[in-house]
């Protein structure tokens, strides 16, 4: 085992969409590193279906900001909402000029579909791989950059701390060697906690590490017991991640079916509401799962935004345009996490978190559909902004 000292301007630990557009947003006379647990690909940021969504216009601002604050059950940090919203379509304009293919209209405009919870179509998507398709782009813009670094299969296991300051990273590579990384500035983009739970859409490594070290140096943590269980994976008995059905199949109009094949709950409910009559169904029949039915969704429809899931439920054995699949919920997302203010700022200086590690109060006690890739990016520009101006006042 050996160990070693490296100097970087600036740490990033996590390579999903939060930690990749924070790194490029950095200015590029910083040298910046960006740490992934395993290959880059293994992040959740791939795997979003749904979309993300955007503020319409400004006749959509009420309306959004009242279907996030109502998912999230009023708990939401009002300015973070504003924020977001306002800094949504700047965050899809950037997307597009990197290379993100969004769906279009035959007039060349985006595309919008309609999760749970929205009152009207505005999440902008790439067939039922939006997460792949913007990550992949944000992955070929950061290996153009000659000023950042990617290390994959390394694994932050403690921040250097002085004086109440951070002042790096501790990690170890896959093959046992210890780094101490010393940097100016350090952001935390390590993901969720979907590891830690046996039924998750998660990637295994999302074990919510960055929060453990966060509660062993004292920083601050806000709402840990806020998990988002998703309403609609696939059902399976096998060991692992489990596949996620997206919301936006229910938003086009897949409803869901008791043992009787009759409908027992309004699909377009936050999914909280969702999950819970699910939960409640399957206790009053003694039943594994309840049943999805595309069959209001022509085929078309689903060969054309539903590519993904058709695949992966006919691999499974289920074709979704001939029969109802079995679905069940899981944990998905997690609302809580490193307390953050509206630049991304931890409460130990030099410290940021960003994504879904980080808590900035947007999503309340339940985030609303497609908000999470957004809220990353958006919070995740303003770390590197606001590090941008701490050295440029030096
Ligand atoms: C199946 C699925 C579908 C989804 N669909 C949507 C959707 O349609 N729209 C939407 O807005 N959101 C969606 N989400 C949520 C969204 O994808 C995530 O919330 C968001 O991508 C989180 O981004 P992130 O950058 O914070 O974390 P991630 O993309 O998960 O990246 C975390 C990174 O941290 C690294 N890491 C973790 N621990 C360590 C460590 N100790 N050391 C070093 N590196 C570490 C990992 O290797 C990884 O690179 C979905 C999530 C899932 C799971």
């Amino acid at each position: 085992m050996e160990q070693s000292n490296l100097q970087y301007d600036t740490v990033i630990v996590g390579c999903g969409a939060a930690g990749l557009f924070a790194a490029l947003h950095l200015p590029e006379t910083q040298r910046v590193l960006l740490l992934s647990k395993e290959s880059v690909e293994e992040c959740n940021s791939m795997l979003a279906q749904g979309g993300i969504c955007v503020l319409l216009d400004e006749n959509d601002y009420d309306a959004y900001f009242e279907d996030t604050m109502r998912a999230g059950h009023y708990e939401n940090r009002k300015e973070s909402v504003d924020i977001m919203l306002r800094s949504s379509r700047d965050i899809i304009n950037q997307l597009v000029d990197y290379g993100v293919r969004f769906h279009r209209e035959p007039d060349g405009s985006l595309s919008y579909t309609k999760e749970g919870a929205h009152s009207r179509p505005r999440i902008c998507f790439h067939e039922d791989i939006t997460g792949n398709e913007i990550t992949s782009t944000l992955l070929r813009q950061v290996r153009s950059r000659s000023n950042i670094q990617l290390m994959e299969y390394t694994t932050m296991t403690d921040i250097l701390e002085e004086n109440g300051h951070c002042t790096g990273i501790i990690a170890k590579t896959k093959d046992g060697d210890v780094l101490q990384i010393h940097t100016d500035n350090t952001i935390l983009a390590t993901g969720g906690i979907g590891g830690l739970y046996e039924h998750s859409t998660n990637y295994r490594c999302m074990t919510g590490d960055a929060l453990d070290i966060a509660k062993r140096h004292g920083i601050r943590l806000d709402h840990l017991d806020y998990v988002q269980i998703h309403p609609t994976v696939l059902y399976s008995e096998k060991p692992g991640r489990r596949f996620l059905i997206s919301e936006s199949t229910r938003g086009e109009g897949a409803i869901l079916l008791n043992a009787k094949g009759e409908r027992f709950v309004d699909e377009l409910l936050p999914r909280d509401v969702v999950s819970q009559a699910i939960f409640e169904q399957m206790k009053k029949e003694g039943s594994k799962y309840v049943r999805l039915s595309f069959e209001n969704i022509p085929e078309a429809e689903i060969r054309q935004h539903f590519p993904n899931i058709l695949a992966t439920c006919l691999e499974a054995g289920y074709d979704i345009t001939k029969e109802p699949i079995p679905v069940v919920p899981a944990q998905h997302y997690f609302m809580g996490g490193i307390y953050v203010d509206s630049d991304s700022k931890t409460t130990m200086d030099h410290l940021y978190a960003v994504g879904e590690t980080s808590c900035n109060g947007v999503h309340g006690k339940n985030r609303l559909a497609s908000n999470s890739l957004l809220e990353s990016m958006v919070f995740a520009q303003r770390a590197a902004h606001h590090i941008e101006q701490q050295v440029e006042g030096r």
